[in-house]
């Protein structure tokens, strides 16, 4: 297993983490089992947003005796009506199904209060202006949660809420389909057939920017919809109209800067290891550029994906990690001390490229890779 900072938490969480709602149904037994297989992979960083009783108690079972060994995202505003799950921003509501969360984990607090899915502006004005950030103040000055943070579809939604400083991690649905979409307030749009039946071209800006911004102030993401419901891994159903391996998006979605974990949601155990396959998978077989180069309605042309093709340079430059650090940058002001760092921690540097082109060809995505490095050579002056 690898694991990576969560942004500036402190926490070191598995990059291959485990969303726990596909556990709905199973006795504490098994959940126990799912748990003990989870914990031997060297998963140690769980989400929950399901308010059903049974799987939280469930869950608080097979946690007895080694809640220290998780890292656990726990969602506010998560509540159960009716015998079904309802996001609420009602403050009562909202405080009665925390307690419920704690009390049926067995644990005093939980690292991570995610407030949960904020997608529309009017909402995010809610949440903010309102009495539940105070609440979720208050709850992280009790230290009941350690992290304040949030998820969302929406990336103008997402970065307004990082824009506040408040929240330290993002839970975001990150896939290379997704990635193509504009922001929208409307998640089945996300989903829908139509927003796919036109020629798409690039990550959405939008999106690119707030995985940037994220990674510049240390909000650490973690991925929600890696495989966008299970689409991609179909030919019949993705978009793109041919499938991607789950150890694909994994890869796809952790190539992302800012992204420091991918939650699975997990059914079964054959399911965790398709996910865990990740941590053995060849470059090859991780390798989502292969699929998403050769797609005729979709292209990302002249734009880096992060994707590593490129390698090996003629001067042994790490050509993805310079474009993804000159990315970071922003577009005018201080280059933040972090990313400077990172680029003086790599071995070879932009201005060592000899201008040979033999990356050039390698590329899938038609990059102008010489022209990239200088940029980032000027950037930061070496
Ligand atoms: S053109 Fe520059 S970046 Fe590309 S292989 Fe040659 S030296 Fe490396
Ligand atoms: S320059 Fe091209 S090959 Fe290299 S990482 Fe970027 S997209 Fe991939």
């Amino acid at each position: 297993m690898k694991y990576r900072s969560l942004g500036r938490t402190g926490l070191e969480v598995s990059t291959v983490a485990l969303g726990c709602e596909g556990f709905v149904g199973m006795s504490a037994e098994q959940l126990r089992a799912e748990l003990d297989f989870a914990r031997q992979a060297g998963i140690n960083f769980i989400d929950l947003y399901a308010s059903n009783p049974d799987l939280r108690s469930n869950l608080g079972s097979a946690l007895a005796g080694r809640r220290e060994q998780f890292v656990i995202q726990g969602h506010i505003c998560s509540v159960w009506e009716n015998g079904q799950y309802l996001r609420t921003r009602d403050l009562q509501k909202t405080e009665a199904a925390f307690e419920d969360l704690l009390t049926r984990l067995g644990t005093d607090y939980v690292d991570i209060g995610m407030i949960h899915y904020v997608d529309q502006e009017a909402d995010f004005r809610r949440v903010f202006d309102g009495e539940i950030i105070r609440y979720v103040r208050r709850l992280k000055q009790e230290g009941r949660i350690r992290h304040i943070g949030l998820s969302s579809h929406n990336p103008a939604v997402a970065r307004m809420a990082v824009e506040t400083g408040e929240i330290d991690v993002l839970m975001f649905s990150i896939n290379p389909c997704y990635d193509l979409q504009p922001p929208g307030e409307d998640v089945d749009a996300l989903w829908a057939d139509e927003s796919y039946d036109h020629a798409l071209q690039n990550i959405d800006p939008q999106r690119e920017r707030l995985y940037e911004l994220c990674a510049r102030e240390g909000v650490g993401i973690d991925v929600m919809k890696v495989y966008g419901g299970g689409d991609l891994l179909s030919d019949e159903r993705s978009p793109f109209g041919r499938a991607l391996t789950p150890v694909q998006c994994i890869d796809y979605a952790l190539s992302r800067p800012g992204v420091a974990a991918v939650m699975v949601g997990s059914r079964s155990q054959q399911e965790m290891r398709a996910a865990l396959d990740w941590c053995t998978a060849s470059e090859a077989e991780k390798d989502y550029a292969s699929v998403i180069s050769r797609l005729e309605k979709f292209t990302w042309h002249g734009h880096c994906m992060y994707c590593g093709h490129c390698a090996p340079c003629t001067a042994g430059i790490d050509i993805a990690s310079v474009n993804k650090f000159r990315n970071l940058c922003p577009d005018r002001g201080e280059i933040p001390e972090t990313v400077r760092e990172h680029y003086g921690a790599l071995q070879h540097h932009a201005s060592e490229c000899v201008a040979c082109g033999a990356c050039k060809s390698r590329c899938p995505f038609g990059v102008e890779i010489i022209a990239s490095m200088r940029r980032a050579a000027d950037k930061f002056g070496y």
